[in-house]
This record gives structure tokens, C-alpha cells and sequence, in this order.
């Protein structure tokens, strides 16, 4: 075996995987900057760490459950009458999640719930908190599942660890007494420990029509916002607004768009 496979094995067993993968590349920079000891190692060092950073964050991203990706910068505050610029600089900046504060979006469909919903999270995985997004319609299924299901316990156990947790689509379909009880049981477990956003199509004074129990409405609505901002997003669904069509009208093949 040559120096360099050596090397290359000896990185692998310690897990300098930057280090291995990039070994001509770094050597060959060594010897055209001409770098000293300390430059070298301090160059292969901090290497390695950004690589394991890089690595951690996707993983963090994967695991997060997002069901696509969207981002902060394409959110249109323009569109979004509901929240001021100032607001959204501190939504962003995320020290809300360490403060334990919890999020309610609410409004009517296609007004951005759910694109500032995983944005939010997106964030956050970014600058190393752990994050779980699930439907409401999910979440209920994992918890009705957890005792007898080896993924559903799997993902529970993840929410109870994670610094945020996203349910999106709460109110969209009525649940039962057993399992409003259940969502009541993970709020309550969940305060002071985990930052919850929710994003719903229901005022609070619905809450009770979808849970179908005024006392349970009352104690989930007590413990979410107890420390929490709620933004209600009114108007036109972006959806509509900003349709896009892929058909050609006689005028779009003439050079000139036009939605059909
Ligand atoms: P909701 O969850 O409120 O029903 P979504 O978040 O799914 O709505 O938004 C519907 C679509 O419109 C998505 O593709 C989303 O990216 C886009 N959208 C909504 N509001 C905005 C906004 N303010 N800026 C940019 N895109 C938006
Ligand atoms: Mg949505």
C-alpha cells in the first residue's frame, strides 16, 4: 500500500471522512500555498468540522419529516398583510424556540400557513434545532398506533425530543373524544420543553365543534397559549391569486402569457 492509502485507511478507522474523501485536493493545496504545520492541520481541522456540521444539518433536515422543502427568503411579505416586517425578522430569528413560546397560524387555505410553517422549521434545523413536521391527520395515527407499532413509537419518541414540533392542518377533520385526549396529553407533555407551531382553519371558538368536547377545547387551548403568538392570516389564497397554467392559449403561443 502506498503513503497515501495509508493515510487514507488510518483517516477512515478515525472517522476523518472529509479528510479521506479529499486527500489530493488538500495535500495538493498544502504544497501550492506552501503552508506551515499549523496552517496544514488547522486547514484539515476545520475541514473536517464544517463537513460534520454539513452533515448533521441534513440529517437534521431529513429527519424533520418536512414534506417539501420551502424557504424564509421566497415567503412574499407583501402578500402577507398579517405579519409586519419587523414581526417576521423575529419570527426568523428563532430565539422565540428557546423561550418556548409556541406559534398558532391561522386562516383560510392557500394564504401561506403552511409554506411559513416549514420555513420556520427549515430555520431552525439550519441553526441546529431538532424539528418534527407531521399532519394532524398523522400525528393522531402515530399516537393512536404507539403501543402497538414500532415506527409510530419511533416518531413519538422524536417529538418529545425535539426543540419544535409543527402540526399542520389541525381542525381540517374532526376527531374523536379519545383522540382529542390524546392530543391533549402531548401539549400538556410538551409545555415548557418543546416549541409547538400549529397551523389551523378553525377560530378558537371552533375548536370545540372539531374536538367535540368544550372542556377538553378549553384545557388544549389553555396550555397552547400560555406562552404563544397567534397570527391570523386573512386574505386571497396565493394559490389562486398566482395560478399558473401550462396550456398554450392563442395568445401565449403568440410570445404574449396568459393564464387559461
Ligand atoms: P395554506 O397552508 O395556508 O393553505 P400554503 O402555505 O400551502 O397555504 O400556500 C399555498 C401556496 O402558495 C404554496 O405554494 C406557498 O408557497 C404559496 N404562498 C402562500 N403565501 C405565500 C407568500 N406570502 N409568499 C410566497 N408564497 C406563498
Ligand atoms: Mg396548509
Amino acid at each position: 500500500m502506498d503513503k497515501q492509502q495509508t493515510l487514507k485507511a488510518a483517516c477512515q478507522s478515525l472517522g476523518l471522512i472529509h479528510t479521506r474523501n479529499e486527500l489530493e485536493t488538500i495535500l495538493h493545496d498544502a504544497e501550492e500555498n506552501d503552508s506551515s504545520y499549523l496552517d496544514f492541520l488547522i486547514s484539515v481541522t476545520d475541514g473536517e468540522i464544517l463537513y460534520k456540521q454539513e452533515k448533521a444539518k441534513s440529517k437534521r433536515i431529513k429527519e424533520a419529516g418536512f414534506p417539501y422543502p420551502k424557504y424564509l427568503k421566497d415567503f412574499d411579505l407583501k402578500f402577507c398583510k398579517a405579519i409586519s416586517a419587523k414581526q417576521f425578522k423575529q419570527l426568523s430569528e428563532l430565539t422565540w424556540i428557546d423561550g418556548l413560546y409556541n406559534l398558532i397560524l391561522s386562516g383560510p387555505p392557500g394564504v401561506g400557513k403552511t409554506h411559513l410553517a416549514i420555513a420556520l422549521g427549515y430555520q431552525a434545523c439550519e441553526d441546529g434545532y431538532k424539528v418534527s413536521y407531521t399532519t394532524m391527520k398523522s400525528l393522531i395515527k402515530v399516537l393512536r398506533t404507539e403501543d402497538i407499532d414500532r415506527r409510530s413509537r419511533a416518531k413519538v419518541k422524536r417529538i418529545y425530543s425535539s426543540n419544535l414540533l409543527i402540526v399542520d392542518e389541525v381542525g381540517y377533520l374532526p376527531i374523536t373524544a379519545i383522540e382529542g385526549n390524546l392530543f391533549f396529553q402531548l401539549v400538556s407533555d410538551l409545555q415548557e420543553k418543546t416549541s409547538i407551531i400549529l397551523t389551523t382553519n378553525k377560530g378558537f371558538e371552533e375548536w370545540t365543534e372539531f374536538l367535540g368536547d368544550a372542556a377538553l377545547a378549553t384545557a388544549i387551548l389553555d396550555r397552547l397559549s400560555y406562552r404563544c403568538d397567534k397570527i391570523q392570516i386573512d386574505g386571497k389564497s396565493y394559490r389562486l391569486e398566482n395560478r399558473k397554467s401550462f396550456l398554450d392559449t392563442e395568445e401565449k403561443s403568440n410570445g404574449k402569457k396568459k393564464a387559461v
